[in-house]
C-alpha cells in the first residue's frame, strides 16, 4: 500500500438518493459536485466542513448493489467522495476551502463539470 494515501473509512452504511425525494427538498435547488479529476485527496473540505457531512470512503464498500456500472466504477477508484445531501446546508464553505477547484455548485440532475 501507498504509504502517501490517506487512510479511508470503511464503516459506512450507504443508501442511494431518490431524485425525486432529493428534488423535493433540496433548497436551494442546487447542490455540491465533484470534479474528480481535480481532486487530489487531501481531505480538507471533509476536514473543514462545519456539518461533518462530506466523507471520504473505501471503494470495497460498494458490493453487490445490482448496478454492474456503479460497482466497476466505485472498484476502478482510490476512494469514494460522498457528501450527506440529507445534511448539506450549501454554505459553501467546502467550495471555497478546496485547493483544486474540484468543488461546485450544481443544479439536480447536472453531472457535467463546471464550464
Ligand atoms: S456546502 Fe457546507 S454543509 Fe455542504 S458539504 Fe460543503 S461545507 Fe459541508
Ligand atoms: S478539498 Fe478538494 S482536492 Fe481536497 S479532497 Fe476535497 S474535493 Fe478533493
Amino acid at each position: 500500500m501507498n504509504p502517501n494515501k490517506p487512510s479511508i473509512h470503511d464503516d459506512y452504511t450507504l443508501t442511494t438518493v431518490d431524485p425525486n425525494w432529493l428534488q423535493d427538498r433540496i433548497k436551494p435547488r442546487r447542490h455540491i459536485a465533484l470534479s474528480p479529476e481535480l481532486c487530489i485527496l487531501c481531505r480538507a473540505c471533509e476536514d473543514v466542513c462545519p456539518w461533518d457531512c462530506i466523507y471520504m470512503l473505501a471503494p470495497d464498500i460498494v458490493r453487490d448493489d445490482g448496478e454492474q456500472e456503479v460497482t466497476t466504477l466505485a472498484q476502478s477508484s482510490h476512494a469514494l467522495f460522498v457528501i450527506d445531501d440529507n445534511e448539506c446546508v450549501r454554505c459553501g464553505i467546502c467550495i471555497d476551502r478546496c485547493p483544486t477547484g474540484a468543488l461546485w455548485y450544481a443544479r439536480v440532475g447536472e453531472t457535467g463539470a463546471k464550464g
